[in-house]
């Protein structure tokens, strides 16, 4: 199964609904994609609505993940919290990373700064994945390789730390060859989780 991750809709400042998101990425092949909107503006209300718009559009042949992007540290680190279903207060960085894996979601450091390793210590211990290929911030043609250093030092310390790839999508121009994931699983479910093999 194919998917695309870090997707950003009218929910946030993505200028596309995630009905037309889905139909042109189920077009270009993909089997999921997770969404990750700016969770600043969200209450317990609006957040309600995204999770049930993600299942409404999703079905047998095409799931959409809801997610939520944090800010912190003045709006210089960005965690995406995939898989959460209900708001994860903010206080710190440690805090956010726990409240993620309590929602029962993966909490990934987006799009890392320069600098990132000293930034992260609370966190490098509890991070699921790093954004080592953000095509917004990386391009199209290969991943950043300071990026990948940096999931290097990570996984010194926190073997479970995996490298994972991002749309950042916003507008339609970015769903024309996706930079997408490949799974292996048998069923597009929250159980499917825990047999897939990330290729
Ligand atoms: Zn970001
Ligand atoms: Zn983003």
């Amino acid at each position: 199964m194919r998917g695309v991750l870090h997707v950003h809709s009218v929910f946030s400042d993505g200028e596309e609904s995630l009905e037309r998101i889905v139909q042109t990425f189920r077009d270009a092949g993909m089997h999921f994609l997770a969404v990750s909107d700016h969770a600043e503006i969200f209450d317990d209300e609006r957040m309600r609505q995204y999770v049930a718009l993600c299942a409404s559009v999703s079905n047998g042949q095409f799931l959409v993940i809801p997610g939520l992007e944090f800010a912190l540290k003045g709006g210089s680190i960005h965690i995406l919290g995939y898989g959460i279903t209900r708001r994860v207060r903010v206080s710190n960085m440690e805090q956010l990373v726990d409240g993620i894996h309590e929602a029962g979601g993966i909490a990934v450091l987006a799009h890392p700064p320069e600098g990132s390793i000293n930034l992260i210590g609370a966190i490098k211990s509890k991070l699921d994945g790093i954004e080592v290929w953000n095509v917004r911030y990386d391009g199209v043609i290969a991943p950043r390789a300071d990026s990948f250093q940096l999931l290097r030092r990570v996984r010194k310390s926190n073997l479970k730390v995996a490298a994972y790839c991002g749309v950042d999508f916003h507008k339609m121009g970015q769903a024309h060859k996706p930079v997408y994931v490949e799974v292996e699983t048998e069923h597009l479910d929250r159980a499917g989780r825990d047999h897939q093999r990330p290729t």
